[in-house]
């Protein structure tokens, strides 16, 4: 039986993963931690939660996260934080005797000058993006630290590299939230506000041009895919998580899927004097396919339509 310890466990793939693992009639024991119960850029703290619930695997999703605009004005934070939480867990699960350890990069840690599709042998393959070097420089170490621990000690510490996520649970405030959470949470307040005001005259603003692509996968899918990779995934490189490269949409597209969802009847207008980030990352799941081919991802449009819904179930409560 194992004792998984989920870091980031309070956050929306934390809480999508003890979702899918309610649902299942599963043996193992699953324990989700948030920053409150050990603040893992603290060693001390890392080492005394690794006391306490002794894992025999982890899922690491611990991060300082978030969108386009939190990184570009805060990429040392992302950088250091990121770097010390990485480092006081990865150390910990080695001391602990920890049987595998899953981490989470991201696609959006890939060189900004690349090639397309990208494939998980391209991680170090030049500077990533401007906008979030911080970020995405603490991410790579992970996959150097896996490489490390396994030469040194054998062990099966890996990776994973999500596309862009969203789902219940996500983060909405405004300074820190990534795209889809943004609009959902600036569409509800749009709706909701000068009720005086008829809502087919109301516009909607996109930030940035619209057109960069993205692939979004929903949270619940991800926690299916990593509680798989859990059970099934023994190799140290990283994998990516990602929906096929078909499925990729604009932005523009995501604004049009929220606005669906919550069946907007004003306009939608972009906003070009706001950044546009990295213009696609387009990312390729062919190794992904080649060990699990029949993978149903949930489409698209339904993902959202029930993150609307969860988040007008949850007004009260989300964190905005
Ligand atoms: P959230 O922002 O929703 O949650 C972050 C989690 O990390 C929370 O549980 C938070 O705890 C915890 N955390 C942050 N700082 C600390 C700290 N100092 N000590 C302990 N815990 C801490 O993130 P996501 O669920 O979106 O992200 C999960 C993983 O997926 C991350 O590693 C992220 O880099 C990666 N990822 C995310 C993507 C996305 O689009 N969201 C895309 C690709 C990868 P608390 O809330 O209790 O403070």
């Amino acid at each position: 039986m194992k004792k998984v310890l989920v870091t980031g466990g309070t956050g929306l793939v934390g809480n999508a993963l003890k979702t899918i693992i309610d649902q299942s009639a599963s043996g193992d024991e699953w324990i989700f931690v948030g920053s409150s119960q050990a603040d893992l850029t603290d060693n001390n703290a890392t080492r005394s939660l690794f006391e306490r619930v002794k894992p025999t695997h982890v899922v690491h999703l611990a991060a300082m996260v978030g969108g386009l605009f939190h990184n570009m004005n805060n990429n040392l934070d992302f950088l250091r934080r990121n770097l010390q939480i990485n480092d006081n867990v990865l150390q910990n699960a080695y001391e602990h005797g920890c049987v595998k350890v899953i981490s989470c990069l991201s696609t959006c840690i890939f060189p900004d000058k690349t090639s397309y599709p990208i494939d998980e042998t391209m991680v170090h393959n030049g500077p990533p993006h401007p906008s979030n070097y911080g970020y995405s420089y603490a991410k790579r170490l992970i996959d150097i630290q896996n490489h490390a621990y396994h030469d040194k000690h054998g062990c099966m510490f890996t990776s994973i590299i999500p596309c862009n996520i969203f789902g219940p649970h996500d983060n909405y405030k405004p300074e820190v939230s990534h795209v889809i959470p943004g609009m959902i949470n600036r569409m509800y307040s749009l709706i909701h506000e000068n009720t005086d005001v008829p809502e087919s005259e109301k516009v909607f603003t996109v930030y940035g041009s619209g057109t960069p692509l993205r692939q979004f996968i929903y949270s619940l899918d991800l926690a299916r895919l990593i509680i798989w990779v859990l059970d099934n995934y023994d190799s140290i490189e990283p994998l990516i998580l990602s929906v096929d490269e078909e499925n990729e949409v604009t932005i523009y597209e995501a604004a049009m899927a929220v606005a669906k969802a919550f069946d907007f009847k004003g306009k939608l207008i972009c906003d070009t004097s706001k950044a546009d980030g990295q213009h696609k990352k387009t990312a390729s799941n062919r190794k992904l396919r080649s060990l699990l081919p029949d993978f149903q991802f949930t489409d698209f449009e339904k993902g959202v339509k029930a993150s609307v819904y969860w988040y007008i179930d949850n007004i009260d409560k989300v964190r905005k």
